[in-house]
């Protein structure tokens, strides 16, 4: 069995985005339950992160960012967009989830622990280095990764979004940098937020090549992401051969959410996390860490994090999963490997 840390903190709670918003505090509550009631909780080790440094924001993002949050959480708050809002609380709250990002990243470096699960929000992978949108307010993943590059000395990580949404901020954050490969599979962004996540959308200067979009129609399931991991995703991350390995898990991406139009099952999370798992022990000596996202549907969320956490301590076997690929699948997945075989 992997020796498996969970990131938590009861304060990820107080963060407040209204009434009826789905990215709300019951989404961490209805998880942890279901970790205790489950009694998984018992094989996880247990951390609890502080806030991270303003100096650690600055690596992602902008200082005119930073200065805006923190003025504007000192006020009380206020809307920042139509779905994202802010409160007195935010600042602190979003600097204690990238805190618990980082916290985890260090762990997993120095082999405290095999890898580490961040149960965290707000979620980040829509804020980019100047703007908060989509329920998110600073990058947790961006600001890690940048974390583990400056301070030990980690040169390659591959981030690996499998969230309905595109990871349009963590993608703008190293558009020009090819020692980060991010990896976003989402639903066709002509369909849904943030609009953008097209596969033409493939990093700039020396990041070419090192942004890959994988965006599938509404309804894809198991199946097509198996096949896509398979034929595509899974090899792509070997040639690459990273030194650390993410995963921004949003569980939007379930056939349950009420956001998103994909037809994934616990089925799929439990084998791309196997599957990422395994190859993280093949080339970077099983550095892996998984950042809860999206996922709105609150049983969808718990089990699937459930299941997760449970490949990841190595106790879940992969699931057979049956069907068919759509045919839309294999000739993305030929345009994919043509497209990027041409650039590294
Ligand atoms: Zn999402």
């Amino acid at each position: 069995m992997n020796k498996t840390a969970l990131i938590y903190h009861d304060d990820y709670l107080k963060h407040s985005t209204g009434a009826y918003h789905p990215e709300s505090s019951e989404r961490l509550v209805s998880i942890m339950k279901l970790l205790q009631q489950t009694g998984i909780i018992e094989e996880l080790t247990r951390l609890t992160p502080e806030k991270c440094s303003r100096e650690d924001l600055l690596r992602a993002h902008t200082k005119q960012h930073v200065e805006y949050l923190k003025e504007l959480s000192s006020k009380g708050g206020g809307p920042i967009d139509a779905d994202t809002y802010c409160n007195g609380d935010t600042y602190d709250i979003a600097r204690l989830a990238v805190g618990g990002e980082i916290l985890a990243g260090k762990h997993v470096i120095e082999k405290k622990t095999d890898n580490a699960f961040v149960l965290v929000r707000p979620p980040g992978h829509h804020a980019t280095k100047n703007t908060a949108m989509g329920f998110c307010y600073l990058n947790n993943v961006a600001v890690m990764v940048k974390y583990l590059q400056e301070n030990h000395g980690v040169k390659k990580v591959c981030i690996f979004d499998w969230d309905v949404h595109a990871a349009n901020g963590t993608e703008e954050i190293f558009y020009n940098d090819s020692t980060v490969l991010v990896i976003s599979i989402h639903q066709d962004p002509k369909t849904i937020f943030p609009g953008t996540g097209f596969i033409d959308e493939a990093g700039e200067g020396c990041g070419e090549g090192y942004t890959i979009n994988i965006p599938v129609p509404p309804h894809t399931g198991d199946a097509d992401y198996m096949y896509l991991m398979n034929n595509f995703i899974l090899e792509r991350i070997e040639a690459y051969n990273p030194d650390f390995m993410v995963i921004s898990a949003g569980y939007d991406s379930h056939m349950l959410d009420p956001i998103g139009s994909l037809q994934l099952t616990e089925k799929a999370y439990c084998n791309m996390t196997s599957s990422l798992r395994n190859l993280a022990e093949k080339v970077c000596n099983g550095r892996l860490v998984v950042e809860l996202e999206g996922g709105y549907n609150l049983n969808a969320i718990a089990t699937s994090t459930h299941v997760t956490l449970k490949t990841m301590l190595g106790l879940e076997p992969e699931i057979q999963v049956n069907g068919e690929t759509n045919k839309t699948i294999t000739e993305l997945t030929q345009k994919l490997t043509k497209k990027f075989n041409d650039l590294w």
